[in-house]
């Protein structure tokens, strides 16, 4: 299974969450098949749907959930301490991690060599890590977000990407219809 295989076996878990998603394909994938105003895509960010759903999660009680890719997390290391050190038990972070900078061509990244996500997330003091294989993803993410506590998910995948379309919406709109998701889910 690729990402967007990945992706895909995500939606149905996905109802009342708020999501933010990592740059590119990722974002255009979520939005090709599942969009909705609960998600909030990345269009000039690499590296920051963590820390974007981390602050999110901090400020209002909404579960979040951060769709994030290998890459872009050895791009923004420094999440990882900041998620370990300011729990937030209605934040998952799900790592889609194919190995790859997939968006900009499928350049291997160190993830899918000597590098283990899930240990360094250990070793950062993220106290629930998952590691998943792509067919469990979906049992994974529903796991965490019935523990009811911050957990990282660490999925493994194989690189890969399929045609998607941009995302034509202006992220102002994307913005907008976001904030007013947030409103609703916080009653
Ligand atoms: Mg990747």
């Amino acid at each position: 299974m690729n990402r967007s295989e990945v992706i895909q076996s995500l939606l149905p878990v996905l109802r009342d969450e708020l999501v933010v998603c990592n740059i590119g394909l990722p974002s255009q994938e979520l939005h090709m098949m599942g969009d909705q105003p609960s998600n909030f895509y990345m269009l000039g960010t690499m590296g920051l749907a963590s820390s974007i759903g981390l602050g999110l999660a901090l400020v209002q009680e909404a579960r979040v959930v951060a769709i994030d890719g290998d890459g872009s997390v050895l791009t923004n290391l420094g999440t990882l301490p900041t998620i370990a050190n300011n729990v937030a038990d209605n934040f998952t972070l799900f790592i889609v991690d194919n190995g790859s900078y997939g968006s900009t061509g499928d350049q291997p990244t160190y993830a899918g060599r000597k590098t283990s996500l899930a240990r360094v997330a250990e070793a950062c003091g993220c106290e629930r890590v998952v590691e998943c294989d792509a067919g469990q993803a979906a049992e994974a993410l529903q796991d965490a977000l019935e523990s009811n506590r911050m957990t990282i998910i660490v999925c493994k995948c194989d690189p890969g990407n399929i045609p998607v379309p941009v995302i034509e919406k202006h992220p102002v709109t994307i913005r907008d219809r976001f904030i007013q998701a947030v409103r609703r889910a916080n009653g």
